[in-house]
Order: C-alpha cells, then sequence, then structure tokens
C-alpha cells in the first residue's frame, strides 16, 4: 500500500511566461487605457484565434526589486509575501507581423480603491517590462448564427470590440454595454444590422435591458454576456430561466467581482458564491 510519503503530490507545473515591453500608452477615453506591449517575448504567447483571448499579467510590487520572469515555485516557497498579482486582461488586438499586443485596461476607483493592474497600467513607462501567460479564450461569433446578442461591462468593451470586427458583415444582433460615465463611450465599428447600445449609469441597467428584449425565438441566437459577478448571475438568470436559452448557446462568466481583488474572485469560483450556473 502507498502512503503519503511514497507519493508526493505532483509537482505544480509553471505556466510559460512571456516577457513583454511596454512600447507605447495611450488614454482612448477618461478610463479606458490602451497599453501596446511587444518585443522578442511575444514569440512565447500560445496565440489563439478567439475574440476574447485573454492574458494573465504577472505584476510584482515594484519595492519587491524583482524582475520578469518570475521563479514562481520558489517564490511561493520561500516568499509567498513576493509573489506577483496575477490578473486577467483580453487581447484587443494582435500583430503579428510586428509583435505586439494591444490591451485596454479600464482605470476603474481611485487611489486605495483601485487595483494593482490598474495602477500598474496607469504608472507604467515605456520600456519597462511585463510578464504574462496565456492566451485563453472561448468565444468567437460564428457565422452561422442567425443572431447575435451580446452583453456586457467596461472590463468587456476590448471583447466586444473585438468580436464586432470579425463578425460577418452580414451580422444581425443586439449590443448592450453598461458605462458609468457617457465620457467613455467608443466609437466601435460594427456590421451595420447590429444594433449597438450603451447604457450609461448602474450596472442594473443590463438586467432590465435584457429583460426587455424579444427573445422567445432562441433558435440560432449566440450569446457572450461578460460583466460584474452580481450582476452576470442575474443576467445568466434572465437568459436560461427566463427565456430558456440553451446554456450551449451561452458564453456567459463574471469578468470581476465587486468589493473582491481578482486573487479572492478567483479563488471564490470553487465556491458556491462564485458560481454563475446554479
Ligand atoms: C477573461 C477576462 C478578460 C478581461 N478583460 C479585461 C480587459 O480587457 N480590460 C479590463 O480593464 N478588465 C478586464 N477584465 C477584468 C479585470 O481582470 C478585473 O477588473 C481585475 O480585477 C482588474 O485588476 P485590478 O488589479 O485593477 O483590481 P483588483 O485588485 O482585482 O480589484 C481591486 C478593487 O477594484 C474592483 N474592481 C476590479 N475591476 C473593476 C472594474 N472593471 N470596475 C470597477 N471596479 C473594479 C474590485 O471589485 C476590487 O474591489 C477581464 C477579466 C476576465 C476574467
Amino acid at each position: 500500500m502507498l502512503t503519503t510519503t511514497e507519493s508526493p503530490a505532483p509537482a505544480r507545473r509553471q505556466k510559460t511566461q512571456a516577457v513583454l515591453e511596454v512600447l507605447s500608452k495611450t488614454r482612448i477615453s477618461p478610463r479606458l487605457l490602451r497599453l501596446t506591449l511587444g518585443g522578442e517575448g511575444y514569440a512565447a504567447l500560445n496565440r489563439n484565434e478567439h475574440a476574447d483571448a485573454y492574458v494573465k499579467l504577472l505584476i510584482a510590487d515594484p519595492a519587491s526589486g524583482l524582475q520578469p520572469p518570475y521563479d514562481m515555485d520558489a517564490l511561493r516557497e520561500q516568499s509567498p509575501e513576493l509573489m506577483p498579482a496575477r490578473r486577467t486582461y483580453t487581447v484587443r488586438r494582435w500583430d503579428d507581423e510586428n509583435q505586439r499586443l494591444e490591451l485596454d485596461v479600464v482605470l476603474h476607483g481611485d487611489g486605495e480603491d483601485s487595483g494593482v493592474a490598474a495602477r500598474w497600467a496607469d504608472e507604467a513607462q515605456p520600456g519597462e517590462l511585463i510578464a504574462m501567460s496565456g492566451a485563453g479564450g472561448g468565444y468567437t461569433p460564428l457565422p452561422e448564427t442567425r443572431r447575435h446578442l451580446i452583453i456586457g461591462d467596461h472590463a468587456a468593451v476590448p471583447a466586444i470590440a473585438a468580436a464586432l470586427e470579425v463578425m460577418d458583415p452580414g451580422a444581425v444582433g443586439t449590443v448592450l454595454i453598461q458605462l458609468d460615465s457617457e465620457e467613455d463611450r467608443l466609437t466601435l465599428e460594427h456590421p451595420a444590422g447590429v444594433e449597438l447600445s450603451w447604457l450609461i449609469g448602474e450596472r442594473e441597467l443590463l438586467v432590465d435591458a435584457v429583460a426587455a428584449l424579444e427573445l422567445s425565438d432562441h433558435e440560432g441566437l449566440q450569446v457572450f454576456c461578460h460583466v460584474e459577478r452580481g450582476i452576470t448571475k442575474r443576467l445568466r438568470r434572465v437568459l436560461v430561466k427566463e427565456y430558456g436559452i440553451p446554456r450551449e448557446q451561452i458564453s456567459i462568466s463574471a469578468y470581476w467581482a465587486l468589493g473582491r481583488i481578482e486573487d479572492q474572485f478567483q479563488a471564490e469560483k470553487r465556491e458556491p458564491v462564485g458560481r454563475i450556473d446554479d
């Protein structure tokens, strides 16, 4: 019989880290900052073709003096307090030819209410290095879709913008985007048959707007729904329970959770509070 000493826990496999350089920064709206990152490290990224492809940034406390790439296993074991924060961002645009990618970062909150990643992006300087892994992702607007329904808040704007750009020109559908402030509205390229509405104000506006749609015929419907966790749960109820849309036609998950830093939000996915599907 095997004892615990005879079967050590399998070593955690370190994710490949790509180290990219900050090339430039552009404020595309008051609270949305575009970072262009690139360099030789680009080739180490596991590129995928999904419209919502995302990377996980590793952000170390500047006071730690750590430089990427990071030996995450050694840090976890020897100095867990120095572990870089892991934060998820959509790749707004890939540029294979020039080995660059763009991330659009929401500058949410102020001072203490802000986050590690939002602050890092705001303060990052060209030439700075940043480690990341990825890309993950799973949603692409399908050409055979009869009707698209896309629902998101500010954090999902990069994924929505990327999805609209790759949609079939003849695509039909509805896009609902909630923003806190009118000033952050962008001009997004989209097929003529796709109606785009910006809802300015509270996040709950999304729930009312979705509940008011006519969705009794869901044949050929493809849904993308990624917002704050509490709102995502309410939207899931409306889409699946009230409209009866088959779950496999819906890409749904929370992109963040009110009052939670991402580490806690990700860890809670394994607990009842973090589950979107009940
Ligand atoms: C697949 C995926 C793709 C994503 N793509 C993008 C993207 O392209 N651009 C983008 O900006 N975000 C994106 N996000 C969301 C982003 O990962 C979170 O907002 C993340 O928490 C930001 O990290 P932070 O360090 O700035 O804040 P944290 O340290 O994680 O959080 C600090 C505080 O800020 C609050 N907070 C976090 N995010 C927001 C927000 N957006 N608005 C208001 N309050 C917030 C938290 O509730 C917490 O109280 C994506 C998330 C996922 C899962």
